[in-house]
């Protein structure tokens, strides 16, 4: 099918790019990865197209003081090259195919908010955030915060993802991605990130687990957080931390898993994760 009708307008500044997002209809374009199939079936018809891709402000990776700055504008390609954090560029290189991963970007991959996307199960697990300019102005919002449902987060209609904030990376710190793929789309059944911090005797000092493909949103499992913080991350804790994986989620059943199924892959990518993080953080 072919998309409805739609004006295409290119604004070369942030400043520009909210004024034209402000008028009736508009709607951002960034990579189309997930917004041109969409508007071709006709399940979304803006009247106008708000390209992003001259916007400077959006584009690339720097360090912030205590934070890795990442334009919402940077591909998957770039993310997977550039950025910090195992967990982060191991899930954006499995994130779709090659044409995929180079046009399509952070900032729209976490707009979208698909329950099974990629990044943002990583973005969970390392506690990112995430800045939103509109014509209020400038906020910022817990990366947790922001996906409150399938395809739908909490940023207002008129409002641009600038930039995804992660934290630098600290001594002792390690994270992995793990993802059970659907064949066909290469989408996650299951995704399973990991971050740990662990002090100089080898003890937990910080976790975070972000899970995907599981629940209707991207979640931060905090119960398996709690378990594994003040442990060695034996064998028999990070069973146990596991164990509250999908606790308090209403895990998806479809065509191609089952609940009972996807619980199970939860447990067993979460235990990789876990321990490719735990590797990198001893090293
Ligand atoms: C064949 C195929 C396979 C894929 N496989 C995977 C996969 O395995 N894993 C995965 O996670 N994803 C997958 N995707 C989706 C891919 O990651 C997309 O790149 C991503 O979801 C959307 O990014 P985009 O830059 O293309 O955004 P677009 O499609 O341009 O936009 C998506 C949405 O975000 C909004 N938006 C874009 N930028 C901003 C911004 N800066 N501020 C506010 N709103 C914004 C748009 O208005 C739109 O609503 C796949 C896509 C395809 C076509």
């Amino acid at each position: 099918m072919t998309p409805e009708e739609f004006g295409y307008v290119r604004p070369s500044s942030l400043a520009e790019a909210v004024a034209a997002l402000a008028q009736p209809g508009a709607k951002l374009l960034a990579g189309g990865q997930s917004l041109l199939p969409l508007m071709r079936l006709r399940f979304a018809a803006p009247k106008t197209l708000v390209d992003l891709q001259d916007v400077a402000e959006l584009r690339g990776i720097e360090a912030r003081g205590e934070e890795v700055r990442i334009g919402a504008f940077t591909s998957h390609v770039d993310v997977a090259a550039g950025a910090p954090w195992q967990a982060l560029r191991e899930a954006a290189e499995q994130t779709g195919d090659r044409q995929v991963r180079r046009l399509g970007t952070i900032g729209g991959a976490v707009s979208h908010a698909d329950p099974a996307g990629d990044l943002p199960a990583a973005l969970l697990a390392l506690g990112a955030r995430v800045e939103l300019v509109g014509p209020e102005g400038r906020r910022s919002l817990a990366i947790d915060e922001f996906f409150v449902g399938p395809l739908m987060t909490a940023a207002q209609e008129n409002e641009v993802l600038e930039a995804v904030f992660v934290p630098a990376e600290g001594k002792g710190s390690g994270s992995a991605y793990r993802k059970l793929r659907q064949e066909a789309s290469g989408f996650a059944l299951v995704g399973v990130a990991a971050r740990l911090r662990l002090d100089g005797a080898g003890r937990c000092v910080a976790a975070g687990i972000g899970v995907t493909g599981v629940g209707f949103t991207p979640y931060r499992a905090r119960a398996t957080e709690e378990l594994l913080v003040g442990t060695a991350v034996s064998d028999v804790e990070v069973e146990k931390a596991l164990g509250a994986i999908v606790q308090d989620i209403d895990v998806a059943s479809d065509a191609y898993a089952s609940a009972e199924y996807r619980a199970e892959m939860c447990q067993l990518f979460g235990r990789q994760a876990i321990a490719a993080a735990k590797a990198q953080a001893r090293s």
